[in-house]
């Protein structure tokens, strides 16, 4: 039997994006968490959320744990969004968060609007144990929202390298699956195992 992973999140989207990655292996598989846990994250650095969170699903758990954080590093706006990006404009639906970062924009030119998304992982096997991954995707913020897939500031972000230029994360689902911020972290935790 091939061992299991518990993710430390309730984010059915991430969880999708862990699983089909590790479904192409047979090194271990990621499964839900029994229950979802609220975690303040307070952390001042991603490294500090993962850890957090991942702590905080082992302690209750006492199983080995995935944790994932990540944001959206927008040079136009320091210190607006980044590891505070779970917060940007509040509670409010993603769409309007994404309307909310495109309004900040509207004078931004084209060569200023860079951004990058990034994640970390906490593999938290023991106590002992606790391992850190990264990912990155460059990019740039768009003018508009598009696409339909994804979630968080997908239809907004234009990643650098896809083959359609000018397409949003939200409509690359084949393309983030393979090389987004988050797939390549996991790819690195995958080479690890
Ligand atoms: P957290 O890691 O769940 O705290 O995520 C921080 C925020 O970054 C989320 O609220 C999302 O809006 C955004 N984010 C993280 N990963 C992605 C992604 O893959 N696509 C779009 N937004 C993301």
């Amino acid at each position: 039997m091939i061992p299991t992973i518990t993710l430390a999140s309730s984010n059915a989207h991430k969880l999708s994006e862990f699983q089909e990655i590790f479904a192409k292996t047979s090194k271990a598989s990621v499964v839900a968490a029994p229950s979802s846990l609220s975690v303040i994250e307070d952390g001042a650095t991603y490294h500090e959320n993962a850890l957090l969170k991942a702590c905080a699903y082992y302690q209750k758990f006492k199983v080995p744990i995935v944790a994932d954080d990540s944001g959206l590093e927008v040079a136009a706006l320091p210190g607006e969004l980044g590891v505070l990006s779970a917060r940007f404009g509040g509670n409010i639906a993603s769409s309007k968060k994404c309307e909310l970062l495109l309004s900040k924009m509207q004078t931004v030119p084209p060569e200023k609007r860079q951004a990058y998304f990034i994640c970390v992982l906490c593999y938290y096997r023991s106590p002992q144990e606790i391992f850190f991954f990264e990912g990155r995707v460059d990019g740039e913020i768009a003018y508009e929202l598009k696409g339909e897939h994804g979630f968080g500031f997908d239809p907004i972000f234009l990643p650098m390298e896809a083959t359609q230029k000018g397409d949003s994360l939200a409509m690359l689902s084949e393309w983030k699956q393979e090389h987004s911020h988050r797939a390549r972290a996991i790819k690195r935790l995958l080479h690890f195992l």
